[in-house]
């Protein structure tokens, strides 16, 4: 059951390219797909904002070498509990 204007595989297929998209490994058509779907769908954009900080906090800390191990598993501690509840949020 679902009362969201966007489906759960929207956001799937979205999430999916969300590396890439933070990577700018897609072309512009497919992030400006990526940026509509962020704005009308906010359980995306909150994930989204997690992704972000991980990637941001691995760049700056590390320069592409490996996170703090301690940093990083609460960022990916943060993650997974913002999927979990937008998980929740879709069944
Ligand atoms: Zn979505």
């Amino acid at each position: 059951m679902s009362d969201q204007s966007t489906t759960s595989a929207d956001c799937e297929h979205m999430l999916a390219r969300v590396h890439q998209f933070l990577d700018q490994e897609l072309d512009s058509a497919s992030s400006d797909e990526i940026r509509a779907h962020l704005v009308a769908c906010e359980p995306c954009l909150d994930r989204y904002d997690v992704e972000q900080a991980v990637k941001s906090l691995v760049n700056r800390c590390c320069g592409g070498d490996k996170a703090p191990s301690a940093l990083r598993t609460k960022v990916l501690g943060q993650l997974a509990a913002a999927q979990a509840t937008a998980h929740a949020q879709q069944d």
